[in-house]
């Protein structure tokens, strides 16, 4: 009988217990999986492509039918190159499923044969995100149960040689906070407008952005 193959791809920086539980639910139901780590050069990663392919390598190694790759270009044809019939993405919740069902169409219109496959991780990790991890750490809070301890200590290692890494990402972050257009104010809610519009929009996104991270830090 042919072997199922699925290649599941994303950036993996850094790999998460979201990712880990995912590759473990597709390592079960397919008879091959690919963890294939997107080459970007275009987006600036906390861990090289070297780095974040040897945490995965470690970490899948106890899965016998698990490997890990790199790609660039079109997934499509990294996919047809490694002879699978399947793509392995996950759903979080909501908010990832307008992205993913684009993603999903547009390479079903690229490559028909090609499935994508949407699996759901356990509840407890259905908030994390590789970027909140990277959030978290640059401002001081915790990550335990987050990460697999092997990625933890990494961070940690990261953050004591390479300071510099989480100190520009985080003014980048407040910059990306303090830039953003603020949104038209909806027709017949006024409590924004009276505080000032713009600056009540921004305030509201930092204390957003304070309650999903944990943040104790006071507003400066
Ligand atoms: P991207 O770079 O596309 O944002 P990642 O590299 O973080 O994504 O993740 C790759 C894949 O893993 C995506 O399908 C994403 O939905 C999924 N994923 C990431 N975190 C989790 C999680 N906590 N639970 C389930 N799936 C996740």
């Amino acid at each position: 009988m042919k072997k199922s193959v699925a290649i599941y791809p994303g950036s993996f920086d850094p790999p998460t217990n979201g990712h880990l539980d995912l590759i473990a639910r597709g390592s079960k139901i397919f008879d091959e999986l690919v963890v294939a780590i997107l080459r970007n050069p275009e987006k600036e990663a906390l861990f090289t492509l070297g780095e974040r392919r040897r945490m995965l390598q470690a970490l899948t190694e106890p899965f016998g039918n698990v490997r890990v790759d790199t790609f660039e270009g079109l997934l499509v044809d990294y996919a047809r190159g490694q002879g699978a019939s399947a793509v392995l993405r996950g759903i979080r919740a909501i908010s990832d499923y307008e992205y993913e069902l684009q993603m999903a169409l547009m390479n079903r219109k690229l490559a028909p044969q090609l499935e994508t496959v949407f699996m759901m991780p356990a509840e407890a990790y259905s908030y994390l995100s590789s970027r909140l991890v990277k959030e978290i750490a640059r401002l001081g809070g915790s990550t335990t149960g987050l990460l697999p301890e092997l990625v933890e200590r990494r961070l940690r290692e990261k953050m004591a040689k390479e300071p510099h890494m989480f100190r520009l990402n985080q003014d980048a972050h407040r910059e990306e906070i303090n830039s953003a257009p603020p949104p038209a104010i909806p027709a017949g809610r006024t409590n924004g407008a009276k505080r000032g519009g713009q600056r009540a929009w921004r305030d509201d996104r930092r204390a957003e952005a304070r309650r999903a991270l944990g943040s104790t830090t006071k507003k400066k």
